[in-house]
Order: C-alpha cells, then sequence, then structure tokens
C-alpha cells in the first residue's frame, strides 16, 4: 500500500491510499476535484472510496465531482450524513471498517466540529488526523468546548509513538513558531524545526510528522508538562486549564 500527498487549494492536503498490484484507491479529505483526478489517471488508478474527516468545504469539495466521475462510495461520520455530500457508508466511532484495499479503524475526536473523525490504518502505520491534529498545533475549536478538544487530542496520544501523523494543512512552520515562543529552551522542538525549514526550503511537505516528534514537541500535546504549566502561569497542575490558555494564546498569535 502506498500514500501520495497530495496539495490542494491553498495549503490543503489530501491523500491518496493504493494498493500498486491491484490499483485500487482511496482518496481522504479531497479538498477539490482536479488535483485528484490529475493523479488518479497519471498512475491509472482506480478509485473506490472517499473518506472524510469532517464536512468543512476544504476536506468534501471534490466528493460530488469525483463520485460522478469514478462511480465510487463516499465513507464518513454516522452523525454528519447530513453534511457531508454524498455520503454512501455510515461510520461509527471505533469501528473497524474493512473494505478491499485495507482494514481502517474510526474514532470519534469532536472539537474541531462535533462530527469530526480520524482513521487508523495499522497496515501501513498511518493515521489521517484532518483538522484535530496538526503537526505542532492543533485545530480551532468550532463546534466543541475546550474539555472536548482536549479529550479528543488525549485519545490520539495513545497510538503507537511510531505512528504517522498525516493531518489536513501545511500549517507546521506558523504552528512551530507558536511552540517556541513558549516553549524555547525545548532542544527536540529546535531540532524538529531545523528539519521542518530544511523541507519547506526544498519544497517539500513537513508532513507525515509522528506521534513520537508531536508528543515531544508539539505544545498541545504537553499540556500536562509542569514545566509549560509554569511558563503560562498556570499555579496547579491543571492541564485542561494549559490547554484553554494555549488554544486562547494561539488564536491571537
Ligand atoms: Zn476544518
Ligand atoms: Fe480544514
Amino acid at each position: 500500500m502506498k500514500i501520495l500527498i497530495i496539495k490542494c487549494l491553498n495549503d490543503n492536503y489530501s491523500y491518496i491510499i493504493f494498493n500498486p498490484k491491484t490499483l485500487l484507491a482511496a482518496v481522504i479529505d479531497p479538498s477539490e476535484a482536479n488535483p485528484i483526478i490529475n493523479e488518479i489517471e497519471k498512475n491509472n488508478l482506480k478509485l473506490k472510496y472517499i473518506l472524510n474527516t469532517h464536512h468543512h468545504y476544504d476536506h468534501v469539495g471534490g466528493n460530488s465531482r469525483l463520485k460522478e466521475k469514478y462511480k465510487c462510495k463516499v465513507a464518513g461520520f454516522e452523525k454528519d450524513k447530513d453534511r457531508i455530500p454524498e455520503i454512501d457508508i455510515n461510520l461509527k466511532d471505533e469501528q473497524k471498517w474493512k473494505n478491499e484495499l485495507f482494514e481502517c479503524e474510526i474514532l470519534h475526536i469532536p472539537g474541531h466540529t462535533s462530527g469530526h473523525i480520524c482513521i487508523y490504518i495499522k497496515e501501513i502505520n498511518a493515521l489521517f488526523t484532518g483538522d484535530t491534529l496538526f503537526s505542532l498545533g492543533c485545530g480551532r475549536i468550532f463546534e466543541g468546548s475546550y474539555a472536548e478538544m482536549f479529550n479528543s487530542l488525549n485519545k490520539l496520544k495513545n497510538f503507537p509513538k511510531n505512528t504517522e501523523i498525516y493531518c489536513g494543512h501545511e500549517y507546521t512552520e506558523n504552528n512551530s513558531n507558536f511552540c517556541l515562543s513558549i516553549d524555547s529552551k525545548n532542544l527536540k522542538l529546535i531540532n524538529k524545526i531545523n528539519q521542518i525549514k530544511n523541507n519547506i526550503k526544498n519544497n517539500k511537505p513537513t508532513i507525515p510528522s509522528t506521534l513520537k516528534d508531536e508528543l515531544e514537541c508539539n505544545i498541545f500535546l504537553r499540556t500536562d508538562n509542569l514545566e509549560i504549566q509554569k511558563l503560562l502561569g498556570i499555579n496547579s497542575d491543571d492541564p485542561i486549564k494549559t490547554f484553554t490558555k494555549l488554544r486562547d494564546l494561539k488564536d491571537n498569535f
């Protein structure tokens, strides 16, 4: 199984997963149809499925045209069936869904939107986190509470450390500046930022990251770190309060 990273719109990523032998393919979060069609045609793939992490237009924008062109099926969270265009397959929280390409695990991770899910494909060690976990950041809270987003991020911490993180946007450099503005003595962060700068200089995506890197460097996953709590002026050991403060600071960064 292989993964293609496809740049869409301004800073979105869509991902095509395909089997090089059968050429069957699935796409995650097609922001728009054209860049996906180009890759499908270039590699002679047969698009069977579209999977959406959430209903925002920059994650479902290509659904209708791709479905019409390739007669593929659209899969999304059951509770978002009224706002994911062209949905055919209703996925449930904690469901293991098997299709002719792969088996994946679905987790409901609300906060950015109430129906946001992530998709974990163990076979390729890949976790698709949409707009919930970004490299060195997390999504804005549009439909949930701080506690919901905090709990959703905590769920993601439980995947194996070497899991590769594929998120919905190339926001890594801006996120890295925010992390550094607070966690300025974190050598692992400084190291990761050097790699990120290098990728950007060479016009390469900063994705995938790994869960290990995110646990060590992403300040939104380090809210239980007493040193960070102290830097933010939080006097009791309170990860949710720390998360809330961080999210508010980032919204105005
Ligand atoms: Zn979104
Ligand atoms: Fe988005």
